[in-house]
């Protein structure tokens, strides 16, 4: 396999460290709110990285974390912490938000098909490790206690921006003027490991330590529960590139001290999920959630297929003209896989079998093309082969794109289309009474759009979903 490697800033062959098994890290989402679309395409893209390299023969041990304490708003050490901001957001403590939305990002995952990974820690059960680290690191002059913190110090790490080959200098003169400098850093951009005094008193999650009482950083977090899980060499980590700098910076910065050696060898980063203003957020603008396309009419693995149509290193502008059409894509594929089902004949040719799957096997070596993966999916609907030969390959394509291509989801209609479907009905009723044609003329337009006809009867309107 060849995968795109941040670190080298190059198209590589993939090596794992043992053979057979492939370790792979994620970071996992920071539990003080709904993950956005944005978020979700970064797991989407983990997802299907993780079931590509089962397919093209690896065991994959994956593990993730779910941040539950210590990450603050600017990603650094300075901001507020979000899940304090979430607790007090929702007048709750940290503890029942971290479980409310721990559960509502599994939700979210499993309408997208996401499988969760093997191993999954909440960064808050395993302050064990992160003390022993930090004591090693104490110990061997890689970190430094300074106003009862303890930080790591960067200039102390070999290479230290090799991943994100940032320039120190353009950093410190970009470096926002309203994020805070800590005067008890060595260096601006050394970073918190254990946390006692801070600005945050009122800080639920804290534990006994060697440094008084306090809480790790978030950076120590992914650190120690890879290490503790995956072993001393990880072959793949992953994140959004926003994680490149600080986060996976530090990581590896804090875990190469710690081993005494190289750490992980494949670094992989999925581009971001944008709106058409730009980055997308959780407090600014529509908040865009999995549910909130549900209760716009949308099926959520239309947005999995959205995601899957371009490459996890392109950015990707979202917007509901463009989920429209992947939506419409969506359907068509499923109803034509449906009328092979629905007739079914013929023995199984393995020979067109194997050499499908040797196609779809390429596509995802070839740096993980999804694109690619889905026009091996149009490729076997147009051959020219019975069609319990088609369904055998798409079955078997299906593990990885994971789109329920086989369950017969077309015409199932689900609670929220169904009331999706009546509200723009009424509100097309009422456009009709104010004489607004052109209004109820655009909502009939919308439900066509998402395959939804409607009809008017006497005895009210009435709708089809094709
Ligand atoms: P967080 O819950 O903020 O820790 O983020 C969870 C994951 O989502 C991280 O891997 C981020 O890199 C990723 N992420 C954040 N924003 C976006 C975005 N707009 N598009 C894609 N991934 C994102
Ligand atoms: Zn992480």
């Amino acid at each position: 396999m060849r995968i795109y490697n941040t670190l080298n800033k190059k198209i590589e062959e993939f090596v794992p460290y043992n053979k057979n098994e492939v370790t792979l890290y994620t970071c996992g989402p920071t539990v003080y709110h709904y993950a956005h679309i944005g978020n979700l395409r970064t797991y989407i893209f983990e997802d299907i990285l993780e079931k590509g390299l089962e397919y093209i023969g690896y065991n994959v041990k994956r593990c993730m974390n779910i941040t539950d304490v210590g990450h603050m708003s600017s990603d650094a050490d300075s901001g507020e912490d979000k899940m304090i901001k979430g607790a007090k957001r929702e007048h709750k403590t940290v503890y029942e938000i971290a479980d409310f939305y721990t559960k509502a990002f599994f939700n979210d995952a499993d309408k997208l098909n996401i499988r969760r990974p093997k191993i999954i820690k909440k960064a808050s059960e395993q302050i064990d490790m992160y003390i022993q680290m930090i004591e090693k690191l104490l110990k061997e002059d890689y970190a430094y206690i300074a106003n009862g913190n303890v930080y790591f110090d960067i200039s102390k790490a070999q290479d230290y921006y090799k991943l994100s080959g940032k320039n120190p200098d353009e950093l410190i003169i970009g470096a926002r003027e309203d994020v805070e400098l800590d005067k008890y850093k060595r260096n601006p951009f050394d970073f918190g490991l254990w946390f006692t005094v801070s600005k945050y008193e009122n800080q639920d999650m804290r534990w006994d330590s060697p440094w008084g009482v306090g809480y790790p950083g978030w950076h120590i977090e992914c650190s120690g529960i890879s290490i503790k899980y995956l072993g001393e060499h990880l072959d793949i980590h992953c994140g959004g590139v926003d994680n490149i700098f600080p986060h996976h910076t530090n990581e590896i910065a804090q875990s190469e001290a710690y081993l005494g050696h190289k750490w992980c060898n494949y670094w992989l980063h999925g581009e971001h999920l944008n709106d058409a203003t730009g980055k997308m957020s959780k407090s600014k603008g529509e908040f865009l959630t999995v549910s909130l396309l549900e209760n716009k009419g949308y099926n959520a693995l239309a947005y999995r297929f959205f995601c899957l149509q371009s490459h996890y290193r392109n950015q990707l502008v979202f917007s509901y003209d463009a989920l429209d059409i992947a939506s419409n894509a969506y359907n068509k594929l499923l109803n034509k896989i449906k009328n092979i089902k629905d007739n079914l004949f013929g023995d199984i040719d393995k020979d067109i079998v194997f050499k499908y799957q040797n196609k779809f096997k390429e596509a995802i070596e070839n740096d993980l093309n999804t694109s690619l993966m889905l026009t091996c999916l149009y490729d076997i609907l147009k051959e020219n082969v019975n069609n319990n030969t088609k369904l055998e390959i798409i079955k078997s394509f299906d593990t990885v794109l994971s789109l329920d291509l086989l369950e017969d989801k077309v015409n199932e209609i689900s609670a929220d289309l169904v009331k999706y479907i009546e509200e723009k009905i009424e509100e097309r009723k009422i456009a009709k009474q104010n004489k607004d044609y052109e209004k109820a003329d655009k909502i009939r337009k919308e439900l066509e759009d998402k395959n939804i006809i409607i009809k008017d009867t006497r005895e009210g309107t009435i709708y089809e979903v094709k």
